[in-house]
Order: structure tokens, then sequence, then C-alpha cells
């Protein structure tokens, strides 16, 4: 903490972790000889800009942008760009740093890395957003590239947001190198699936843990938070596999739909008006109600799948989860439960999936985006989703078994978190003290 004075998030990423290393470290005193904890906590490389750019009014606005390149082991760095408010060096750290062991656990060659802007889309014309993003990638170009470091989309960074960044990289180097982003258009180079793919996964990922316990998705009514592009995909697999889902939410508060969540009105309120949340409710009618400022644990529900930001998901609002009967609670964003909140669900014998396995199937698909891309070809979505599928279970089978293998039998966190720190940490061992 000395070292990385007021970084909370990255202090949290790493305690989470290294708390559940101890059995494998213990194993494997080569690990410690060789320093891999103190290598993998500091970021191989951390680059910060200006990002200065002109509002339709002709102001002049500085933001600050971020890309840490945390480890580069196994593949190039690989993590998306996140635009909002809140981003700061150290948000982007415990991001990249929990990407390290994601990526490895999707058995994919790609290394750990994240970045993004303090900038704040909301409300901001599409011309704005274009001339941010123009400058922003104007400084980023000189860090990327295919085999070096390959961004994609997070918080505030969808397709638009891609598309101008690939456009003026593009620009600046003279270069169609459709690998250097991931999430593009599906017409000139992105992957079918990758937009759905994050959301998609971790419904997969629940399945998988409903399994364990001899259940399925079938008939289970499930609290989504969030509306973004992990909510939104969430929820549409949830209603294709049979489940319920009743919420979703935003930074003004959430939807509770007695019906079920309509898929189709909440992308046109979100994704082609991008509204506000309150809106899906004026339009559904009278199954649907809007409650400002709330938080969407206090709705009943078998699922739990926060899919907004870090730490929306405290241990008040899963002890009222828990009384409310949650069976299973399964990360879409990025540590959205506080360690407390997972100590009680796992207290409780709620199955519990933590992001780094549950929603690694955005980057995965990601990854495939890359392949097709070195490849010059385009697969057909019902191969990307049935790759997919597989990743999902094995990302599940992995942890299940490692879990078991050091002696917590059903700990997701433990055997996720062991699982990918032995796929790096081999590699970093093989190479060298760099
Ligand atoms: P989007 O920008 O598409 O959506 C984000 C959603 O979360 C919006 O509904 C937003 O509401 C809400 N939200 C964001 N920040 C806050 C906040 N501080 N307080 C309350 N609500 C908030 O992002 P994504 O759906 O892509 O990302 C959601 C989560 O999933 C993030 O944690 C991200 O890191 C994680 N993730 C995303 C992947 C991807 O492929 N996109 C891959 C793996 C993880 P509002 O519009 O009001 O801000």
């Amino acid at each position: 903490e000395q070292r990385n004075p007021g970084q909370p998030e990255f202090h949290q990423a790493v305690h989470e972790v290294l708390e559940t290393l101890a059995p494998v470290l213990a194993a494997r005193p080569e690990y410690t000889e060789a320093g891999l904890v103190e290598r993998l906590c500091e970021p191989e490389r951390q680059i910060v800009f200006r990002v200065p750019w002109q509002d339709d009014r002709g102001r002049v606005h500085v933001n600050r942008g971020f890309r840490v390149e945390f480890n580069s082991a196994l593949g190039p760095y690989k993590g998306g760009l996140r635009f909002h408010s809140s981003v700061n060096l150290g948000v982007v750290k415990f991001l990249g740093f929990e990407q390290i062991f994601k990526n490895a656990l999707t058995g994919l060659g790609i290394g750990g890395g994240k970045g993004g802007s303090d900038f704040d889309p909301h409300g901001r014309s599409d011309a704005e957003v274009m001339r941010f993003c123009q400058s922003f990638m104007t400084e980023l170009h000189r860090h990327i590239g295919e085999h070096t470091d390959v961004p994609a989309g997070d918080i505030g960074v969808g397709g638009r947001e891609i598309g101008f960044l690939f456009g003026q990289y593009r620009r600046i180097t003279n270069r169609w190198e459709a690998g250097v982003l991931t999430g593009k258009g599906r017409g000139w180079g992105g992957s079918l699936i990758r937009p759905e793919a994050t959301g998609y996964g971790n419904v997969l990922f629940t399945a998988a843990m409903l399994r364990e316990r001899g259940e399925d998705l079938e008939g289970q009514t499930a609290v989504v938070s969030g509306s973004g592009n992990v909510a939104i995909h969430t929820v549409e697999k949830l209603l294709a596999l049979g489940a319920n889902p009743v919420t979703c939410s935003d930074s003004s508060g959430y939807v509770v739909d007695e019906k079920g969540i309509d898929v189709e009105l909440l992308k046109q309120v979100k994704e082609v008006e991008r509204g506000r949340i309150g809106t899906y409710a004026e339009r559904r009618g009278a199954s649907a109600r809007f409650v400002p400022g709330g938080l969407v644990w206090e709705v009943p529900g078998d699922l739990a799948l926060p899919s907004a930001t870090q730490n929306e998901l405290d241990e008040n609002a899963a002890a009222v989860l828990i009384r409310n009967g949650v069976k299973a609670v399964s990360e879409g964003a990025n540590m959205p439960t506080t360690p407390a909140a997972v100590q009680l669900f796992q207290q409780a014998g709620v199955a519990f999936g933590p992001g780094k396995a549950a929603n690694a199937g955005g980057v995965a698909v990601s990854a495939l985006e890359m392949a097709q891309n070195h490849a010059r070809t385009s697969w057909p979505a019902r191969r990307v989703e049935d790759e997919l599928t597989h990743i999902m279970n094995d990302i599940h089978a992995t942890c299940h078994e490692t879990a078991e293998r050091y002696g917590t039998p059903g700990d997701y966190v433990t055997g996720a978190n062991i699982a990918g720190f032995e796929r790096v940490a081999d590699a970093m061992l093989a190479q060298g003290v760099i």
C-alpha cells in the first residue's frame, strides 16, 4: 500500500487474489524463489497521457488517458478501455490485474492489460465522442499493435467508440491492422457474437454452477443489475434458456418487471436511443415499475448477476439476497461484489462465480476475433457460440477441479485464482527474470 498510495480498488483486487494463493505457494516454493508474486503485482508498463479535445461549441477539454500493460507472459496485452468519470490509475490497475488471471483461465494466448479515460460520454454528441476518440488514439497508437497490445471495449466504450478509435489508428499508421482492436463492427473485421459474449458467457457459467448442484436455469428468477452491453446480453441469454430476468438498472435507479424484462424494448431504450432506464418502465406498461436511486438487490430472486460496476453489491445487499433465498451469484461485471459480501455468500452455501471466471467469455471471443483477423476470415455465429460454450464449460471445470485439488471444494474464487495464477506463473518461470 505504501508503494501504490491512493489506489484502493487495486489493493482490493490484489488482496483478494493473494489471500487465496497460500496453498499453491506452499506447494511450489520455486514460485516464491523467483519473486513471482512481486513481479505479478508490478505492471510491465504504465502509460498516462493528456487527451485534449473540443466540444461542439469549440470549448477545449482536457482528459487523462491510461493504458496499463500488466503482463505479457502468455501473449500480447489484452483488455478493454473504460470511459467513465470514475476512471483513475488505481481503477485501471485493478482491472488490468484481474485481466491477467481471467485471460489465463481462457486457455488462449493473451496477456493482461487495461486502459481508459476519465472522459464521460453521457450526453455527448457523436461528433464530440469522435473527436475525443481521435485525440485518445493519437497518443495510444504508439503503444499498441496486433502483436503488442490489443484493446477492446468496457464501460462507456462500445461499437461506436471502437469504430472511431480504429478509424484514427488506420489513418495514422496507414495500415489495415484488424487485429489491433477487438469489438469491431461485423462488416469490417468484427467477430459475430463478440457483443453478446460476456453476458452469454456469464449465463453459461451460471448454468454450469447450477448443474453441479443438480439444477438448471429453467424457471429460475434472476436479478440483473446494469443495462449496458453485459446486462442486455445476460438478460437475452437467460430468457433463451428458460429463466426469468426481472430487473435491470443504471446509475439513476432500477426497473423491476414482473412479466420478465422485454429485451427488445431494453435494447431500443439503451442501445438505440441511449436513454435512461426509467423510460423502459414508462413504455412497458403495468408489469414494470421504476425505483429511482434504488439497488436491484432488494428484489427477491433465485439468481443474482451483477453486471454494472465494481463494488455495487455490498454485505448489506448480500444479506438481503441470502434472506430472499438466492442460490447462485455470478459476476458479469468486474469485482462488483465486495469482499465481505463474497464471504457471506460462501458461508451461506450460495454458489459464487467470480468475474475472472464468469465474465471471461467476452475476452475469449475477442481472442477468437483476433484469430479470425489473422486468418482474414469470418466464422459463422454458430461456430463462435459453440466455441464460447466450450470455453465457459472448460473454465468452470478448471475452477471446480482446482478448488477440489487445493482442499476448498465448491470455492470458485480460490479455484479461479489458483488456476489462473499457475498458468501465468509457469510461463513467467520458463521465461526467466524479466
Ligand atoms: P456499459 O457501458 O455498456 O454499461 C455499464 C452499465 O453499468 C450501465 O447501465 C451503467 O449505467 C452502469 N454503471 C456503470 N458505472 C456505474 C456506476 N458507477 N454506478 C452505477 N451504475 C453504473 O458497460 P459494460 O456492460 O460493457 O460493462 C459492465 C461491467 O462488465 C463492467 O464492470 C465491465 O468491466 C464488465 N465487463 C465487460 C466486458 C465487455 O465485454 N463489455 C467484459 C468483461 C467484463 P449508466 O449508463 O447510468 O452509467
